[in-house]
């Protein structure tokens, strides 16, 4: 049996894996936060992609010794209910080849140590909680808009998994009045806020990505007044202290402060909170820890999972 690493006072080490839909990142951390080392491939199909995985981490590892725990941070949908039998499994996703691949199990088989499993926003809302923009804010919501929308939500100090986990991206907006012949790009839904606001619904209603269009570009507005209205969405049902803006499309640091507005438009005035009136600057923000939300997402859930 492995030694007891905090028996002789020694530093535990945590695997970290944030599996994105276009790319793996894989580290390993400590307790206080930081990354020891850090490498990064693309996501093709499963199984090439686990195999570097596993290969990456075996080679971490005999650099740092073995790990105290594994956080694993990924795309969804995934299966979160431990009396599943496809638990840890991706279950049916737009991501070609990935839907039903075990991607815990992949890791538990040759890991065997506790491994934390969740969403990629769940795992970046926990790590904004615990190192970033929202520490000691007990209620709060992660957004990230790039490749798709997704979102992870904190109330009362915990993760929201519920039924399965929030998808808030699938949620279906009022179209805006320039939008109105856009049919949208989600496979499952064609309008939702992600077939109509991520990157891919950027690039095929405009043919190029928001960065590459011209302030007076009517998609500015138009990306705004989506996201506006999934913030307004979330404030009225899961009423947040904070919404984070994480993602590719929100590097653009133009969007969010065209973002407040409208969410303020979508709630009519209704909730007279000063955090939504003259405070919103410091309710609508980005991520404090920008694009190491993610990484440091796995490796807060490794953590939790010891
Ligand atoms: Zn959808």
């Amino acid at each position: 049996m492995a030694p007891d690493p905090t028996a002789t006072g020694a530093t535990r080490y945590y695997g970290a894996v944030e599996a994105g839909g276009s790319k793996f990142v894989c580290a390993i951390g400590d307790e206080a936060g930081r990354l020891l080392v850090e490498e990064r491939f693309a996501t093709t199909q499963p199984g090439p992609t686990t195999a570097t995985l596993l290969a990456t981490l075996h080679r971490m590892t005999a650099r740092f010794g073995p790990l105290s725990a594994l956080g694993l941070a990924c795309f969804g949908p995934i299966e979160l209910r431990r009396e599943s039998p496809r638990y840890g499994h991706i279950l049916d996703t737009p991501k070609p080849g990935w839907s039903g691949t075990d991607i815990v199990g992949a890791l538990a088989r040759e890991f065997p140590v506790p491994v934390g499993f969740d969403t990629d926003v769940n795992g970046a809302a926990l790590a904004e909680h615990r190192w970033g923009s929202s520490q000691n804010v007990e209620d709060l919501v992660y957004l990230t808009i790039g490749t798709g929308i997704g979102g992870g939500a904190i109330v009362g100090g915990q993760l929201v998994h519920g039924l399965l986990h929030p998808e808030m991206g699938h949620l279906y907006p009022r179209k805006h009045p320039r939008d109105a012949d856009f049919p949208g790009v989600c496979p499952f839904h064609g309008d939702c806020l992600e077939g109509l606001a991520a990157g891919p619904a950027i690039i095929a209603r405009c043919g190029a990505s928001l960065q590459q269009l011209p302030p007076d570009h009517p998609q500015w507005e138009i990306e705004a007044d989506y996201l506006g209205q999934l913030c307004a969405s979330l404030v009225l049902t899961l009423s947040p202290r904070r919404i984070v803006l994480g993602g590719g499309v929100m590097n653009q640091a133009r969007l969010l402060p065209m973002i407040r507005p409208r969410l303020q438009h979508w709630l009519g005035g209704y909730l007279r909170r000063s955090e939504l009136l003259g405070e919103i600057d410091s309710y609508l923000v980005p991520p404090q820890l920008a694009a190491r939300a993610g990484i440091l997402g796995a490796l807060a859930l490794a953590l939790q999972a010891l």
